[in-house]
């Protein structure tokens, strides 16, 4: 998504090798109208699969999952996080490492909310380890609902997440991929 890349390299901030701050774009301020085109980019891609509810991981990947969930005319779910896993028999949790925060999160599912006849497409905003991403696609599998595919908006190569995540043999698009940080400089994977 070309619109996407330019806007990262003019308001995106690397932080280190590792991290790109996309504050103004994703995880503090969001751009409607690039929004909704994500939205609409990632929703083609999956427009065929049968989906029947989207689902993210609150917060920075409820933005372009409404989008997403708004131009397949599905329901958008968000895990949220908590702090404490109190025993809940009417929720599927898992417990994640936070790649940005250092810290672990629980993050939790009603089971009103995910179906054992769920087709279910996960959107999120960044992936990295894909630490995220594994503890969401575990909820889904226990749930028994079936998997249609991820979305990103950035997945970052030179870490390892989206590698396993497809070799679990899930189907994952990202509308940008970033193959390095290295001396300040954002290069995109061609
Ligand atoms: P993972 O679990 O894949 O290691 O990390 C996923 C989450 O960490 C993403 O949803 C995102 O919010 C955050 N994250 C990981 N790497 C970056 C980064 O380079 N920049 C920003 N802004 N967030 C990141």
């Amino acid at each position: 998504m070309e619109s996407l890349k330019q806007r990262i390299l003019e308001e995106g901030v690397v932080i280190s090798d590792q991290v790109l701050k996309l504050d103004a774009l994703l995880n503090h301020q969001v751009d409607p109208k690039l929004t909704l085109e994500m939205g609409k980019e990632l929703a083609a891609r999956f427009r065929e699969s049968g989906v029947t509810r989207v689902i993210t991981v609150e917060s920075s990947g409820i933005p372009v999952a409404f989008a997403v969930a708004a131009e397949l005319g599905v329901p958008l779910v968000f895990a949220r996080r908590k702090k404490t896993l109190v025993g809940d028999t009417e929720t599927f949790s898992e417990r994640v490492p936070s790649f940005t925060k250092g810290i672990v999160t629980d993050i939790m599912v009603s089971r009103q909310f995910l179906k054992s006849d769920d087709h279910i497409l996960f959107i999120d905003d960044i992936i990295a380890n894909g630490d995220a991403a594994r503890g969401l696609i575990k909820i889904i599998e226990r749930s028994g609902a079936t998997l249609a595919g991820m979305g990103v908006v950035v997945e970052k190569c030179f870490q390892q997440g989206a590698a396993t995540i497809r070799e679990q043999g899930v189907r994952l698009e990202a509308l940008v991929k970033i193959k390095s940080l290295e001396n300040q400089q954002i290069q995109f994977e061609v």
